[in-house]
This record gives structure tokens, sequence and C-alpha cells, in this order.
């Protein structure tokens, strides 16, 4: 493109249709993820909250399914069981579950297998430095202790099973990515 084309204030933009979705994928299946694990641990008030939440992102993956992967069925048919996990989820304890457990101590409030609680430190954050003081300043103090201001990944193995299984095979199989 010349300099005069690049000036031309008539020029089209550029349009990009070849961006690549991956990442934007990555990103919504990451968040139904995350609030998934949280409906797993806490009250049917709150699930019914999360689940909500969930509608954004899965709504965003089926627009990216038309943009981008022609309306795929085998996609839209992946999202499908993707929500319909989601729903079991908010669902259970036939909407009576008064228990909130999202601190990760104890049982799921549902099935009572023992809560999952990981560090995003143990597995693919970086390693936080121990607090130094420096010339006898102490660091502030919420901005060193790893694990307090990092939020903790914390879910029930046995409820998560179904929702897992769907974003790994809407990932996989559906929109070709390695998680
Ligand atoms: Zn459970």
């Amino acid at each position: 493109m010349t300099e005069s084309d690049r000036l031309n204030p008539d020029r089209k933009p550029d349009l990009n249709f070849d961006w690549d979705p991956k990442d934007r994928i990555s990103q919504e299946l990451e968040r139904i993820l995350n609030l998934a694990n949280k409906m797993t641990v806490t009250t049917s008030t709150n699930r019914q909250i999360l689940f909500q939440l969930t509608k954004s992102p899965i709504e965003a993956l089926l627009k990216i399914n038309q943009s981008h992967f022609g309306n795929s069925d085998l996609i839209r048919g992946f999202i499908a069981v993707l929500a319909k996990s989601l729903l079991t989820v908010r669902s259970l304890g036939e909407g009576q579950i008064l228990d909130d457990r999202s601190d990760g101590n104890g049982s799921c409030p549902d099935c009572d297998t023992v809560i999952q609680s990981i560090s995003p430190d143990q597995s693919t954050a970086p390693n936080h430095s121990t607090p130094v003081s420096r010339n006898g300043v102490e660091p502030p103090v919420n901005e060193f202790l790893p694990g307090k201001d990092v939020a903790r990944i914390i879910y029930c193995p046995s409820c998560s099973v179904p929702y897992t299984a769907a974003l790994q095979i809407l990932s996989s199989q559906g929109f070709g990515i390695d998680r």
C-alpha cells in the first residue's frame, strides 16, 4: 500500500476475516470452567446467579461458530451438551442446596465428595517470591502472600465430571484446540 493510499480517507478499513479465534475460544471456555467450578461448591441461589453468567460466554462461542466455523452442526451440538451439563450442576440437590463451601473446606454440598482446592501457584502460575523486607521496610502484605492474593481453584471433582468432559470435547473435537 502506498502512502497516499494509506492517507486516503475513503479507504476501506483492513477487514481481517482470518483472525485466529483460538485465544478467544480458550478464554470463553476458561470463563465457563471457572463459573461451573464455583457452582459445584455453593448454594442453589448462588448457582442460579453463576449459571446466568455462563450465558454470555456460551453466546460468544455460538457466534464464533457462526463467524469462523460455518455454523457447524457438530460444534452447536457440543455447545448444547455443555449448556445442558451446566444446567445439571445448577439444578443439583433439586435446587435446595443451602450449604456454601466456596472456601474449599469439607465435602461437596450435593454428593459429599471431598472438595478439591488447588492453588494456581502449584500448576501454571509463576512462583511468588518470598516477602523480603528492604531496608527494614516490610512489603505490602496482600501483595506477597502466596495463595492469599491468587484465587484458588475450588470445585467438586465428582460434580465437575460432566461439564469438564463437555468442555474438553467441545474444545478438541469441536473447535480443534488442544488444551
Ligand atoms: Zn459433588
